[in-house]
């Protein structure tokens, strides 16, 4: 017998007697109540069962600032069970919110993605994070008794990817009639500095993460990772989700890492491996900026493009990878900043994988958010440190307007208060999206593994849902999904933190 059959006749054995002192103490009453009864004691038994599982004892979860904690531990597989176990209710909500999206806005049903997931993404997944998303999906039924399988989560985990990057390429290939108007997100708005820019001369490096406030208000998980293989990992995260994904975090080997998605990328390679798999494979191996670079392109399949700002701490080097499918360009100093809010700028990128991208228009949000980085790290040149960092993520002038007014050409994106929307991701008037939590630490906070996170609008303001879908009935269908998003304070994390303190 190996250990996986051990396990499970464990918990059979533990099921049945729960079945049989339930028989012996009930008798054979058929009513409705006696059958719940049963339900309900096999369910403490499953959980009995569930919480001695060995593969939880290294691992833990906190709740703080509005952020949940986790520590994940050990091999691959028990990561996974670990994630799933402790995370359990939170995957289900988030898989529910979601994945209501992704069907929505691509007209493709359900089924779509289980199959995407497990012809085209699993096969080019390596093993260790097979084994890991065999490991979520195994805790998860053992917590919830949840339903979702391997390919719901594998698919899940695709989320950033395969809505917007694989089915407009699809619908592309197959010549869809009325195919709806997907466009690749713009998420974030971000940058990395060092040298003579910041206070200390090492490494600042901040993030602000885009995205609807549905799916967004979930985007609330602080992953310590300790990996039987690689680096230890700090990052932020979605429930269910291997990879960051918003993409913050830093490794024990003095990698720092952020990025901004590229506005109105085009192009999928479906031969490639899931952008899931390379940016998680990518933070957990790479030391350097070099094998940061490697690892991303090995197997790139143009999903989630993104341009990754990069530190390198014990170099004080900073690099930008921009990363597109066709082309792709890498800039690196030991004394500058780098900024990113959703465009790209190498002209072979933007001539080959953003065609439709206009990188001239003052009033777009990419482009108004550029200016905005540029006069604002300017004008801190030599004082940014994270304090001045988590102030100027929560910034809003507008530079289009000239004047403070907080909406989608903020570095604190408020596009719920936009009569104009973002057209160039798709977003209509007042879309319920922008800024959802912001991240930052420098040099001396990663040396010893540590972040400060807000959750929330970065700026500290709350969006409350129900005068929002009162005044915005054409969002009513987020009504079961959308709730409040109210901002915490900026907490500070670290690896190996037990609890609050
Ligand atoms: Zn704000």
């Amino acid at each position: 017998m190996n250990d996986s059959m051990r396990r499970a006749a464990a918990i059979l054995l533990v099921i049945l007697g729960g079945a049989a002192l339930w028989w012996a103490g009930k008798g054979a009453q058929a009513s409705a109540s006696a059958n719940d009864a049963m339900v309900a004691t096999i369910a403490a038994a499953r959980d009995r069962a569930a919480a001695n599982d060995p593969r939880l004892k290294p691992a833990w979860r906190f709740e703080e600032g509005g952020w949940i904690y986790v520590h994940l531990e050990g091999d691959p597989g028990a990561m996974g069970y670990q994630h799933g176990y402790l995370l359990g209710p939170e995957i289900e909500d988030g898989f529910a919110a979601v994945s209501a999206g992704m069907t929505r806005s691509t007209e493709r049903d359900w089924g779509f993605f289980r199959k995407a997931a497990q012809e085209m993404l699993w096969p080019r997944i390596d093993v260790e994070y097979q084994q890991e998303l065999e490991g979520i999906v195994e805790g998860l039924r053992a917590r919830t008794g949840s339903k979702l399988d391997l390919y719901d989560i594998v698919a899940f985990n695709a989320f950033e990817e395969l809505p917007d990057y694989y089915v407009p390429w699809l619908d592309k290939q197959q010549k869809k009639a009325n195919a709806p108007n997907l466009k690749s997100p713009g998420n974030c708005s971000a940058f990395v500095a060092t040298g003579s820019w910041t206070k200390d001369g090492q490494i600042v490096i901040a993030h602000n993460n885009w995205t609807s406030y549905k799916n967004g208000e979930r985007w609330r998980i602080v992953f310590d990772i300790a990996p039987k293989n690689g680096y230890r990992i700090l990052m932020d995260g979605f429930p269910g989700v291997i990879a960051s994904d918003d993409d913050f975090g830093i490794n024990s080997d003095g990698l720092m890492v952020t990025e901004t998605t590229i506005t109105q990328f085009e192009g999928w390679d479906p031969n490639g491996k899931p952008e899931f798999v390379r940016a998680r494979k990518a933070l957990q191996y790479a030391g350097s900026i070099d094998e940061y670079t490697k690892i991303m392109l090995d197997g790139n399949n143009g999903g989630y493009a993104n341009d990754w700002l990069l530190g390198e701490r014990k170099t004080g080097e900073i690099a930008q990878l921009e990363l597109g499918l066709r082309a792709h360009k890498l800039w690196r100093t030991k004394d500058g900043v780098l900024a990113g809010s959703n465009w790209a700028r190498d002209p072979r990128v933007l001539k080959e994988d953003t065609p439709k991208f206009d990188p001239n228009d003052q009033e777009s949000s990419p482009n108004a958010r550029r200016a905005r980085w540029e006069e604002l790290l300017k004008e801190n040149k030599g004082k940014i440190d994270v304090t001045l960092a988590e102030k100027m993520l929560g910034d809003h002038a507008d530079t289009a307007e000239k004047k403070e007014d907080a909406n989608e050409r903020t570095l604190c994106g408020h596009v719920d208060g936009s009569p104009r929307g973002v057209k160039e991701w798709d977003w209509d008037p007042y879309y319920p999206g922008g800024a959802v939590q912001g991240k930052a630490t420098d040099g001396t906070m990663a040396k010893d593994m540590r972040i400060m996170a807000r959750m929330g609008h970065p700026c500290g303001g709350d969006f409350l849902a129900k005068p929002f879908l009162a005044a915005h009935p054409e969002y009513a269908w987020q009504e079961p999904y959308l709730r409040d998003m109210k901002a915490g304070p900026w907490t500070e994390f670290r690896s190996g933190q037990a609890s609050k303190e």
